[in-house]
């Protein structure tokens, strides 16, 4: 339309990169500066007054609109073909956008997802026509011009909004009569009686008294057919590529559009066959082993009851579905009306609400949802796993081949599909399986298969290993290491994870920690040997008791002695470096171990020659002979120091390396990004270069979060930070 247009959202996405291929300045992150000389400022409802950029409009009298204002602004240029109604809208819009195009209309479409046809959820053409997915959920669709419009369902949704059933209904009244041309209204709904007989109604389903009639409704795997009558007359029959009778009866919707629009019949047809499905309704996301993933956006109960049935009308062995409701306002009006939606299938998984942005509401949970569907079907196994790296693991391991497992809802459920594939792939790309088989050898030491680490890190956020390896002996580990090096699967070890961050979708080679043997101190004189389990504050305080000085700083630093070595920890004035006089590494790409010296380690700022496929075994140190009492004195003195200046809770100390002659909390908090907030992750207030994860926060908030800063640092102060934290399973 010829404007000139910026935006922001608060974390990288592919669809902000294939704005900046349109042309559209993009920004990671929310700031006052990024709107400067704009007309107006357009944002979506989830977005608060307070964010930056509101703010500063606000204040600044920048105009700030809501989206259904952008979009009526628009559908004003070109009154739209609006569909509405509670289930079936983006299926419907896609189809019918699909069908003009495929006629030749080359209409314009704003929908709410990808349609698999164009690549895209919107486009701007200039043609008279805009099919446009109309939002009832915030009465959005009332104040959008229309040229005709759809109705699909009239189910009592949004009641938050609404506050009664009578004020949707009169809201979807209001709907409809303002339209000027034709609105298909589905007669098979039970709720949209209200709407028949008015002006302009004309009706479709499977009812005998819809003008638009289908019949003979055949489901496969991966498509519906069924025959069309208009008024009585026999049209003929259709194909539609995606399965379900509610699929039918979105075709159907779309179809009485078209035939509106003047499109013949051969063209419906032809239309149709070429549609090739919506993102996130009933979408295939991959087979593997014979397991095959269908995700679909159902997230109320008709439609959860839509999806169940389409799945029950396929070849599977078993169909297994998981659910995560939606909106803590929607689960506690409806949560119990799931009681018996998900009947039919042979296993349920649940899992905890998706907030969609909104705040916690007290004795408001997934479990509402559990327990109706427990109570009302006992004949049904449902499994509790309230986060979604429990329900990735469980369906990892329960999953077989001839299964069906259908992911349920509207939140980010939506990623477990992928995260249960990359684990079966390579699990069984000979990684996992080599472990099974060496196990038993392995004697002073366990196993666990699939297991969360990020929840071992001091983030105690992110995602799971293969396997997590805890090797109590060096014979176990010189087993352990060869068998990893002929599957040619990838190791990492861990200490407290006190300096590491694990994306949510985990790490994709087996996880290990030593201990046992490897948590060993040995004192000869002021020669120190301290094994690479050891906990650093827990020697720091023996050898202070021993009198032995110069290792006090690393009282307040919560790794092991094998993290600290690689990454040259330190603190108050000290390092590893200041006292190790050589280490003993495993190159665990062939097992062989040598001896280093303080030289070869190479020790720098934060860094030496330890690389991520050495594993340090132990270190000595020499340290000098000191007074017990002043030991305690200066190791009491640096817990209150830490304990004064940096933040508790859940991070792993320094993000950031400081910069030379510089600090990198300095600039974060110069940057102004004291406070800052990704989802689930915050700039600490206490020490900015602390980055503090909320319970049950996300990895990837964290990750987003360091991105931004890095940006805004960079772009306030011309300095690229760079990461202290190690980061595993990321890009
Ligand atoms: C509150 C807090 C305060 C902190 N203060 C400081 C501080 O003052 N100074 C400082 O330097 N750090 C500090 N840290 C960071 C952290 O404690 C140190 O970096 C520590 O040395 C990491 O040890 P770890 O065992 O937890 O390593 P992990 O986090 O488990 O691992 C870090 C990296 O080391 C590798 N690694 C782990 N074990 C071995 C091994 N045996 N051989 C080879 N590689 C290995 C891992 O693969 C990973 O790449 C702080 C962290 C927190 C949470």
């Amino acid at each position: 339309m010829g404007h000139r247009v910026s935006g922001s959202d608060r974390a990288a996405s592919k669809y902000l990169e294939e704005l900046q291929l349109l042309g559209v300045t993009v920004h990671v992150g929310h700031a006052a500066t990024q709107i400067e000389g704009a007309d107006f400022l357009a944002r979506s409802t989830a977005v608060p007054d307070d964010n930056p950029e509101v703010a500063a409009a606000l204040t600044g009298g920048i105009a700030v609109h809501t989206r259904a204002e952008i979009l009526t602004a628009i559908t004003q240029v070109k009154p739209g073909i609006l569909v509405a109604g509670t289930h079936g809208k983006t299926t419907t819009s896609s189809m019918l956008a699909v069908l003009l195009d495929h006629a030749g209309l080359n209409p314009s479409f704003v929908i709410g997802s990808d349609v698999g046809y164009f690549g895209t959820g919107a486009r701007w053409t200039s043609s008279r026509h805009c099919v446009v997915e109309a939002d009832e959920s915030d009465g959005t669709f009332l104040v959008l011009p229309a040229a005709h419009a759809v109705v699909t369902s009239l189910d009592p949704d949004h009641l938050e909004f609404y506050g009664s059933v009578q004020r949707l209904e009169e809201a979807f009244v209001g709907f409809v009569e303002a339209v000027p041309g034709t609105t298909a209204v589905c007669i098979d709904d039970p709720d949209t009686g209200v709407l028949l007989g008015r002006s302009g109604v004309v009706t479709y389903g499977t009812n005998e008294q819809a003008d638009l009639q289908i019949s003979q409704i055949a489901i496969e795997a991966a498509a519906t057919t069924f025959d069309v009558a208009w008024q009585g007359k026999m049209l003929g029959r259709v194909r539609v590529g995606l399965p379900g009778h509610h699929n039918a009866l979105n075709a159907a919707a779309a179809i009485t559009i078209a035939r509106e629009l003047g499109l013949d019949f051969d063209d419906i047809v032809e239309g149709l066959a070429a549609f090739t499905g919506v993102a996130r309704r009933f979408e295939p996301r991959g087979e593997h082993g014979g397991v095959h993933f269908v995700d679909d956006y159902a997230h109320l109960p008709a439609e959860v009851e839509a999806a169940v049935g389409t799945a029950m009308q396929g070849p599977w062995r078993r169909v297994i579905a998981a659910y995560q409701p939606h909106r803590f306002s929607r689960t506690e009006a409806l949560g119990a009306t799931f009681a018996t939606s998900f009947r039919g299938v042979d296993e349920l998984v649940l899992t905890d609400i998706y907030p969609a942005g909104e705040a916690p509401r007290a004795g408001v949970s997934g479990r509402i949802v559990f327990d109706a569907v427990t109570d009302a079907c006992p004949e049904l196994r449902v499994t509790w796993k309230p986060t979604l790296v429990e329900v990735g693991n469980y369906l990892a391991d329960t999953l077989g081949p001839g299964d069906l497992c259908l992911t349920l809802g509207a939140g980010d459920l939506t990623t477990v599909p992928d995260q249960v594939l990359t684990a079966m792939r390579s699990e069984s790309s000979a990684s996992a399986t080599w472990l099974r088989t060496i196990e038993s050898e392995l004697r002073e030491s366990s196993v666990r298969y699939n297991e969360p680490i990020g929840p071992r890190t001091t983030y105690r956020v992110g995602g799971a290993a293969l396997a997590f390896v805890e090797i109590g002996s060096h014979r176990d580990l010189v087993r352990f290491v060869d068998a990893a090096i002929n599957a040619a699967t990838p190791l990492l070890p861990v200490g407290k994870g006190s300096n590491m961050l694990v994306a949510d979708r985990g790490f994709r080679g087996v996880a290990f920690t030593l201990a046992g043997e490897f948590d060993a101190v040995t004192i000869a004189g002021t020669s120190v040997t301290l094994g690479a389990a050891v906990a650093l504050p827990a020697a720091a305080r023996r050898l202070a008791r021993n009198q032995l000085a110069g290792f006090e700083w690393a009282v307040g630093v919560p790794g092991t002695v094998g993290g600290a070595v690689a990454m040259n920890a330190g603190g108050h004035g000290s390092n590893m470096a200041a006292t190790v006089v050589a280490a003993t590494i495993m190159d665990l790409t062939t097992g062989e171990v040598e001896q280093r010296t303080g030289l070869d380690l190479g020790f720098g700022y934060r860094s030496s020659t330890v690389v991520a496929t050495d594993l340090v075994l132990d270190v000595t140190m020499d340290l000098v002979l000191g007074d017990e009492q002043e030991a305690e004195a200066a190791l009491s003195e640096i817990v209150r120091w830490r304990r004064d200046h940096q933040p508790g809770g859940q991070n792993a100390g320094s993000v950031f390396r400081n910069p030379v002659d510089d600090s990198a909390g300095r600039l974060i908090e110069a940057a102004g990004c004291k406070g800052l907030r990704v989802g689930s992750a915050t700039v600490s207030d206490k020490h900015a270069n602390f980055f503090q994860a909320d319970p049950k926060g996300r990895a990837d908030d964290v990750y987003g979060l360091m991105q931004l800063v890095i940006k805004i640092v960079q772009s306030k102060l011309g300095i690229v930070l760079q990461p202290e934290t190690r980061l595993v399973g990321f890009e």
